[in-house]
């Protein structure tokens, strides 16, 4: 397997991790060779959108072990989205126990240090069974499968450009906080039309406004301004990235003021940077934005600005173990 050119999709590993929730608790779970799974067609899952997901990966590091990056955060992050969809939580100590099970059973799959890539881990939660009203599963699954993966954006650490999209992934006081499918089927057709269009993916506008940056599809927003911010916007509808909470962090150790406020669409030329982080994108420049019928091309254009590349550096180098982070940033899992 050539490690090297790997993309975003899926690529068949060992074993996955499954469990079932079934009269008011989850089971032990079980690691299993079939990457697939039966439900009930009448599950919630599939008609009402009774479903949550993470995104995490498993690094490996140059003396040989390998490490998660803060998987306590999305732990708390998928007991949000349950909470939400009244669905039942998974325990971090559960979470984390599934995802060291499917790291240690799909060991060479666990891309070399050096090759750039990484083991995606996708654990889900579904609500299952039969049921035809617009209530709540009385069975769930929680399901961590795992594929390897290189850079989601085309290209790794090389600018990409966006439009704004006059969709919305997420109502003001909607799902947008939290990681459901819901979101993403409503960005499937705006990430498409961006697709046709040329650009990588779209940027979506806060839902209420429609004045300022909300995120990009399946990351969040950061741009660094002349005078040395990092600023992302503030915002009840977007997801609330771990990248982006750790580049908060890395940047004002490297001594910019951090900021989450509102990014107005139409003042974007206060920045003289700009990119988008998220797990799976880690940072990805932004050359440019199209906002109707307006090009904003940022100052760095085709270049990798400075500090987008010092910040890209330090959370990597973290997360391949080649720099310390911060306390409880990483945990090793062999
Ligand atoms: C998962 C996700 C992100 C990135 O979050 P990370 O924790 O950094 O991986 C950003 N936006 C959306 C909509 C997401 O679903």
């Amino acid at each position: 397997m050539d490690f090297t050119d790997l993309g975003f999709q899926y690529h068949k590993t060992h074993q996955n991790y499954l469990s079932r929730y079934r009269d008011g608790a989850w089971d032990q779970g079980i690691l299993r060779d079939e990457d697939t799974i039966t439900i009930s067609a009448f599950s919630p899952a599939i008609h009402y959108g009774q479903q949550a997901f993470e995104g995490l990966k498993a690094y490996r590091t140059k003396d040989g072990h390998i490490q998660l990056f803060r998987p306590q955060d999305n732990a708390a992050r998928l007991r949000e989205s349950c909470k939400r969809l009244l669905m039942p939580e998974i325990s971090d100590e559960k979470f984390l126990e599934a995802c060291r099970q499917v790291v240690l059973a799909n060991l060479d799959y666990v891309p070399p240090y050096g090759s750039n890539a990484t083991l995606y881990l996708r654990p889900y939660v579904i609500g299952v069974g039969l049921n035809l009203g617009v209530r709540p599963a009385k069975e769930y699954l929680f399901g961590v499968i795992c594929s390897p993966v290189g850079s989601y954006f085309k290209g790794g650490l090389s600018p990409v450009d966006f439009m704004v999209t006059e969709f919305d992934r997420a109502a003001p006081n909607g799902t947008g906080k939290a990681k459901v499918g819901g979101n993403y089927a409503a960005s499937l057709y705006p990430n498409h039309m961006a697709h046709e269009l040329g650009f990588a993916d779209c940027i979506y506008l806060d839902p209420a406004t429609h004045r300022n940056i909300d995120e990009v599809g399946s990351a969040n927003f950061f741009g660094i301004t002349k005078d040395g911010c990092f600023v992302t916007p503030k915002s009840s509808s977007i997801l609330p990235s771990i990248t982006k909470k750790s580049l908060m962090v890395l940047a004002s150790q490297i001594g910019l003021c951090v900021k989450e406020e509102d990014v107005p669409i139409d003042g974007l030329d206060r920045f003289a940077e700009a990119g988008a982080c998220g797990t799976a994108a880690v940072i990805t420049p932004i050359r440019s934005i199209t906002y109707q019928e307006s090009k904003f091309v940022f100052p760095t254009g085709n270049e990798v600005g400075p500090t987008t590349r010092k910040l890209y550096d330090m959370l990597t180098k973290i997360q391949f173990g080649d720099l310390e982070g911060p306390e409880g940033w990483t945990t090793k899992i062999v």
